[in-house]
């Protein structure tokens, strides 16, 4: 039996899978998928104060300023939607970030995507996402029904402003530089635990339910505790 009340981080570097395995999990487990980019390129669109002073970083592949990203983070979680659990995607990228986190949450659990680079870039420079509702899909790998349109919502797709060869290599400088680090924070508090994707072609289906055998034995663990 799925428990939802957890509080789970979907860790991996640019490209690994996370908001498209995100989307799913949320899905099976009936709480939020709260994906700091996501909120990052909403900003943008509606083009408000915080999306001009962002902008500038997102398109180049940086870090958005540790102020701002953990301002926005704080603000979702406080919504009534967060307090049964969530699936964080994107966040925590910085180690002040982590710190920022625990000072308000206790996590319970952090998923560690483990993915070649190799497998990354194809993937990154094939990505479509729905311009309406966010679904992601994948030329390659993931190709909707029909060129172009969200199999969900019918929207438009879009190729995603970052996911260009040379913003991609820097995203991945970015991750491996200020991100990567958090795998031994989180090790070293003893709840991270390590998923392998090592074939571009393996479907989101069998990753997810990789991910939900995780997530049932730590909820086994728990009840023996
Ligand atoms: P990726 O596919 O690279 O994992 P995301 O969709 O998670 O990308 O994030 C897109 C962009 O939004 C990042 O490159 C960064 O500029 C900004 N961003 C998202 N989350 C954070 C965060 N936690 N800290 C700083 N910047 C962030
Ligand atoms: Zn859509």
């Amino acid at each position: 039996m799925l428990v939802s009340y957890m509080r789970i981080i979907i860790f991996g570097p640019p490209g690994s899978g996370k908001g498209t395995y995100a989307s799913r999990l949320t899905a099976i487990l009936g709480i939020p998928h709260i994906s700091t980019g996501d909120m990052v390129r909403e900003e943008i669109k509606a083009q408000t104060e915080i999306g001009r002073k962002i902008k500038e970083y997102a398109d180049r592949g940086e870090l958005v300023p540790d102020e701002i990203i953990i301002a926005m983070l704080i603000n979702r979680l406080e919504k009534p939607d967060a307090k049964r659990g969530f699936i964080l995607d994107g966040f925590p990228r910085t180690m002040r970030q982590a710190e920022e986190l625990e000072k308000i949450v206790k996590v319970d659990l952090v998923v560690n995507l483990n993915v070649p680079d190799e497998v990354i870039i194809q993937r990154l420079s094939n990505r479509l996402i729905c311009g309406r509702c966010g679904a992601i899909y994948n030329r390659l790998t993931l190709r909707p029904k029909v060129d172009e349109i969200c199999d969900i919502c019918g929207g438009e797709l879009y190729r995603r402003e970052d996911d260009k060869p040379e913003v991609i290599r820097e995203r991945l400088n970015v991750y491996r530089r200020s991100t990567e680090p958090l795998i031994q924070y989180y090790r070293g508090k003893g709840v991270l635990r390590d998923v392998y994707c090592n074939d571009l072609m393996t479907p989101p289906e069998t990753i997810v339910n990789e991910i939900l055998k995780i997530i049932s034995e730590y909820e086994k663990e728990s009840v023996e505790r």
